[in-house]
């Protein structure tokens, strides 16, 4: 579905990515791992086309997108739940989710706002506050509430749940949980190792913008050293 090949990224004349590699299939959930700072958000970044790629090719379905404006890549069917979420502080939870309702990948969209609601009930109870009125978990559902509206092929979520309380971090991972048991292609950044072996299918883990592991969730879970030596755990 996606494939990101040798890719390069620069911050004026500082280089953040080394020859990025990623490949996720249809259905896969998928994950970036990595201390602060190596690279992760300008990867998602280089593949949305909000960064230009210097070097390398991105794939979505075939179809080379590197080049491509964002709101093209967008369309085509990656939906992102950016860090920091940045939801609409001055919308309610329901215009919220209306603002992002406008399906232009050309499919028929199976997101309705009532599916969302469905989703995530708390955002059904909360649908007449105001954005700025949101606890952080609760803006999280709602920046993934919004990204689902579009309708995406795959959806990317960059610090899924950072800074959020534990017993709200739980409500995400079961909520991508239920996103890949209905078929929903993902791509994860996050640091939560535990939370994200079970969920995900493969792995990457980024040092100085580029990858120096990959694998499945049983080779990250039986290498202590590896989680160790690259995330701290
Ligand atoms: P974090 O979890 O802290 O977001 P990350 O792995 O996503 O970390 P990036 O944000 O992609 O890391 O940063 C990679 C490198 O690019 C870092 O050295 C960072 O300082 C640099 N960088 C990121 N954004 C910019 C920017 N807008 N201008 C210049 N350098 C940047």
């Amino acid at each position: 579905m996606l494939r990101v090949r040798d890719l390069d990224a620069f911050y004026g004349p500082s280089q953040a990515l080394f020859g990025m590699e990623l490949a996720i299939e249809a259905g896969q959930v998928v994950t970036l791992m990595g201390r602060n700072g190596m690279g992760k958000t300008t990867t998602v970044h280089t593949i949305m086309g909000l960064l230009p790629a210097r070097r390398g090719t991105v794939e979505f379905e075939g179809n080379r997108v590197e080049g491509l404006p964002a709101f093209r890549i967008a369309r085509l069917g990656i939906g992102l739940v950016p860090e920091g979420r940045q939801i609409f502080p001055n919308l309610s939870v329901r215009e919220n989710l209306v603002a992002a309702s406008a399906n232009r990948t050309g499919r028929p969209s199976p997101w309705t706002i009532a599916r969302v609601f469905e989703f995530f009930p708390r955002l059904a109870e909360r649908q007449r506050n105001m954005g700025n009125q949101l606890s952080g978990g609760e803006q999280q559902m709602l920046a993934i509430g919004r990204a689902l509206m579009t309708n995406p092929k795959l959806l990317i979520l960059d610090e899924a749940t950072e800074g959020l309380a534990p017993l709200i971090r739980q409500e995400i991972w079961s909520c991508l949980g239920r996103l890949k048991a209905e078929g929903q292609a993902i791509l994860v950044i996050d640091k939560n190792v535990s939370a994200l072996i079970p969920l995900a299918d493969r792995h990457h883990i980024v040092e100085k913008g580029r990858v120096v592991w990959a694998g499945s969730s049983q080779a990250l879970a039986g290498d202590k050293d590896l989680q160790h030596r690259y995330l701290g755990v």
